[in-house]
C-alpha cells in the first residue's frame, strides 16, 4: 500500500524568481494538504547530508553549492498516493523532458535549477520530513 506523505523543497531559483506562490497554489489545487512549511537556508554540509545518495555523482558539488545559494521553502505534504502523484505533478528532472503543465515545465530554469524537489519513495519521504521537521 502506498503512503500518504511526501516532502518538497521550493529550490533557490524558484524562490528567487518569486514562483513560490504559484507553485504552492498548484500543489494545493492538485489536492495536497500542507502539514508543515518553513523558510530555510542550507549550508554546504547540510545540503550534502540531504543529497548524500548523490555524493558520487559528477553533479554533486555543484548541486550542493546551488542548494545553498539562497533561501528555500521546505514543505511536508499529505495526500493519498502522495509520492507518486507529486512526482507526476512536478515532471521530469530535466525541464526539457517534463510534460506540459508540470511544475518543472512551467517554472524550472535547467536540470540543476529545476524549481522543486520531490521525494522518490515513501521511505525517503519520511526520512526527508524528519530531516527538516523534527
Ligand atoms: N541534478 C543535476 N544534474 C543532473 C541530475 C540532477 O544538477 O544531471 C540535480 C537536480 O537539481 C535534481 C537533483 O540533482 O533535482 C537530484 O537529482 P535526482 O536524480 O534525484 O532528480 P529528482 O529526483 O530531483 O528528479
Ligand atoms: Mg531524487
Amino acid at each position: 500500500m502506498s503512503g500518504n506523505k511526501t516532502f518538497t523543497i521550493i529550490k533557490p531559483d524558484a524562490y528567487e524568481a518569486a514562483y513560490s506562490g504559484p507553485i504552492i497554489e498548484k500543489i494545493e489545487s492538485a489536492g495536497f494538504k500542507i502539514l508543515n512549511m518553513r523558510l530555510e537556508r542550507l549550508d554546504n554540509p547540510r545540503a550534502g547530508k540531504f543529497y548524500a545518495v548523490h555524493k558520487d555523482k559528477p553533479f554533486f558539488e555543484r548541486l550542493c553549492a546551488y542548494m545553498c545559494s539562497g533561501p528555500i521553502i521546505v514543505i511536508e505534504l499529505e495526500k493519498e498516493n502522495a509520492v507518486e502523484d507529486f512526482r507526476k505533478l512536478i515532471g521530469a528532472t530535466n525541464p526539457e523532458d517534463a510534460d506540459e503543465g508540470t511544475i518543472r515545465k512551467l517554472y524550472a530554469k535547467s536540470i540543476e535549477a529545476n524549481a522543486v524537489h520531490g521525494s522518490d519513495s515513501d521511505e525517503n519521504a519520511q526520512i526527508e520530513i524528519n530531516f527538516f521537521f523534527s
